[in-house]
């Protein structure tokens, strides 16, 4: 039975209690009121955190002395009973997540191309970027990460899937598995390791995969001139140091990302989870704010990292005028591949 590390005394002694004092979903007078819920939490009392917390990931980057405090507030939230959505919510996630042996494998030598349980993946994994790597793709709830169950406060649902994903990777043989999905990477380094989960081969983020490749395709590189902003999604909460490669790959295609306020350690979810979690008016709020800041920094375009992130926003996109992009896209119009009419 794997469990989460953490250590109540990094709580107690914290100087900060960043991780209430930043969150963009609940307000404290103080570090001393927020300190004080965060300890009612660590000590499994009842804490309004465990009510109210929009499941949105960001204390985990907020907190810099290495606890975890929302995979905590998932697990207490568990003990109690307190789940976030209505049980057929949460059933049906896990209903439509479950192994059933209808995943696709494609020949794998060395390395694998996980596209998670996300169609869409597939289609972007295609083309000169991954031309080594496009054909050993990995699909299906077999490989899918499970963080998605955070926000329903299922942490068992991961502790019991975690373990067997890994393994099925490992069975192929891979040294190397590139994470197309943001939350792979995220669940395949941050999370295991929080749970102390072995992982027999070595993670690989797109975006590191993407930029190493952009730049042995630099001489087909035309820059895009274009100024755009990017929808952080919740999942690269997990892995904050991977976040300047957005910057680093727009950068390298000549694509401006102008500063606004909901942006980095401050930027809004998608929205869509917290439509389910914590309703609609916040849902739709989060998502009118995050739009109407994107237009107001001079934005063209959105871009994507997460295709969840994508469906979920992308008519609202258009709809304010913006035109919704995948990051991977912008990069095959960048060297060619795909028509500059589509920007
Ligand atoms: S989770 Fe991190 S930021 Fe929050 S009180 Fe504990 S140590 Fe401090
Ligand atoms: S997950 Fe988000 S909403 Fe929940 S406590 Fe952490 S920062 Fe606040």
């Amino acid at each position: 039975m794997y469990k989460l590390k953490w250590k109540e005394k990094v709580c107690a002694t914290c100087p900060s209690a960043d991780c209430l004092l930043k969150c963009q979903y609940m307000s404290f007078s103080g570090h001393d009121e927020a300190h004080g819920e965060m300890m009612k939490v660590c000590r499994g009392e009842d804490s309004r955190v465990l009510h109210e917390c929009a499941t949105c990931y960001a204390c985990e980057e907020y907190c810099t002395r290495g606890n975890h405090p929302f995979y905590l507030i998932s697990e207490r939230r568990e003990e109690k009973g307190l789940f976030t959505a209505p049980r057929p919510i949460t059933n049906q996630w896990i209903n439509m997540t479950q192994m059933q042996g209808k995943y696709m494998v494609g020949p794998i030598k060395d390395k694998a191309l996980s596209c998670c349980y996300i169609p869409d993946l597939g289609i972007l994994g295609q083309g000169e970027i991954f031309k080594d790597v496009a054909s050993a793709v990995a699909f299906g709830a077999e490989f899918m990460c499970p963080a998605v169950h955070t926000h329903f406060a299922r942490m068992s649902v991961i502790t019991e899937r975690l373990p067997k994903v890994i393994d099925n990777f490992a069975k192929l043989g891979v040294k190397e598995v590139i994470c197309l999905h943001d939350e792979c990477y995220g669940t395949f380094t941050a999370i295991a390791d929080a749970y102390g989960i072995e992982v027999p081969f070595k993670p690989v983020y797109y975006m590191d995969f993407v930029l190493d490749r952009m730049k042995e395709l630099k001489d087909r590189i035309k820059p895009l001139n274009i100024k755009v902003a990017y929808q952080r999604p919740c999942s690269n909460r997990l892995i904050p140091d991977k976040f300047p490669l957005v910057y680093e790959i727009l950068d390298l295609i000549g694509v401006e990302i102008p500063d606004r306020e909901y942006q980095g350690e401050n930027c809004l979810c998608c929205g869509e989870i917290i439509r389910s979690v914590s309703g609609y008016k916040l849902a739709d709020d989060v998502q009118e704010r995050n739009l109407n800041d994107m237009i107001a920094a001079g934005a063209s375009h959105c871009v994507f990292n997460c295709p969840a992130c994508q469906s979920s926003l992308s008519e609202k996109v258009v709809k304010k005028g913006l035109k919704p992009i995948h990051i991977i896209d912008l990069c095959k119009i960048a060297i060619g591949e795909k028509e500059r009419e589509v920007l």
